[in-house]
């Protein structure tokens, strides 16, 4: 488990950098967090350190939004669906399990539909408007590894970093 809290809008959007350096064909990051928490800003953050340059925003009405870039980005919003069929509908497992990097907003709606591993990214407000509380927390040992490069390069960026256990 990683804890950072970040500061700033500006933060997130390094700290969302900073994990893309670190990400790997067929990787899945499930991000959690009310409304505004941050999960888009995280998303662009690592779309900016995969070298996409298109404006990336929440795919709230089209659910998924194609990103190209070293390898295909695969941005779910999950928020107004209501229900399985519909996440069977747009192709998610085929997504899902596929060479890209898929990173799914609302991922708790769904939790029985993820894949066994992924990367939790859970946000939380901070005690002023501007600061979050990021919890990354890793299913399978391959998240495992990831969080451990994480923790070498993020504790010397963010000031507030708890490494956990
Ligand atoms: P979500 O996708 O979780 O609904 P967004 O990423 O769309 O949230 O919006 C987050 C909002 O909170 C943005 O307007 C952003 O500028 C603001 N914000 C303020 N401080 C932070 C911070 N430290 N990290 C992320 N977002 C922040
Ligand atoms: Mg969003």
């Amino acid at each position: 488990m990683l804890l950072i809290h970040t500061v700033s809008p500006e933060e997130t959007l390094q700290l969302g950098q900073m994990i893309a350096t670190l990400l790997q064909p067929s990787d899945v990051i499930c991000l959690t967090g009310d409304l505004g928490a941050g999960k888009t800003l995280l998303t662009k953050g690592i779309a900016a350190g995969l070298g996409i340059t298109e404006d990336v925003t929440s795919p709230t009405f089209t659910v998924l939004q194609v990103y190209e870039a070293k390898m295909p980005v695969y941005h779910f919003d999950l928020y107004r669906l209501e229900n399985a069929e519909e996440l069977a509908d747009i192709g998610f497992d085929e997504f899902v399990f596929g060479s890209g990097i898929s990173i799914i907003e609302w991922a708790d709606k769904f939790s029985y539909c993820m894949p066994e591993q992924y990367l939790h990214i859970a946000i939380t407000h901070g005690t002023s408007p501007e600061t979050r509380a990021i919890q990354i927390q890793a299913r399978g040992s391959h998240y495992e590894s990831l969080i451990e490069e994480l923790k070498k390069i993020a504790g010397s960026c963010f000031r507030n970093v708890d490494t956990g256990f």
